[in-house]
């Protein structure tokens, strides 16, 4: 069960700091979006705001990767001046490597971020990045399929 453990685990993306990412050479972030960045379906808000504007100043790029619709990625990222990816198919990593590819940036300095290990981080480890995993944000919107594999995840986790 190590194989699914995340590099890091955190309790909120607000963790990450401009401190923590030079320390761990942290150049990119690829990020899934629902019940990381916000609740299900929902905007961002101003704790999200001020984690982007931090990251833009740190030089750090921030692509949201979900494998939600691109309608959703591009509601929520345009308003905020970032890169989205939808139907990104994790935990398959052909996707992400691809768009890794295109925005130029490399495993050794990449991170994925997510709130799900057979989704985020299983995809993050498929593609050589480090791998971060949060606590889900607004657990009262997902959808059921979510809730069951948040049954499995913590037996994994138990496991440890
Ligand atoms: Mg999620």
């Amino acid at each position: 069960m190590k194989y699914f453990k995340p590099d890091f685990e955190l309790h909120h993306f607000s963790d990450i700091t401009a401190d923590w990412l030079r320390k761990n050479q942290i150049k990119t972030i690829f990020s899934d979006l629902d019940s990381t960045l916000a609740s299900h379906d929902r905007p961002a808000g101003d704790d999200l705001k001020n984690w982007i504007s931090m990251l833009k100043k740190q030089d750090v790029q921030l692509i949201v990767a979900s494998n939600n619709s691109q309608g959703r990625v591009d509601r929520f990222c345009e308003p905020n001046g970032i890169i989205g990816f939808g139907k990104c198919n994790k935990p398959a990593a052909s996707r992400i490597e691809k768009h890794m590819k295109n925005v130029g940036a490399i495993k050794e300095t990449s991170l994925f971020l997510g709130d799900q290990l057979f989704t985020d981080v299983w995809c993050g480890k498929r593609a050589g990045m480090k791998t971060a995993l949060v606590k889900p944000i607004g657990q009262e919107h997902e959808p059921v399929q979510i809730v069951i594999k948040r049954k499995l995840e913590r037996w994994v986790k138990s496991r440890w």
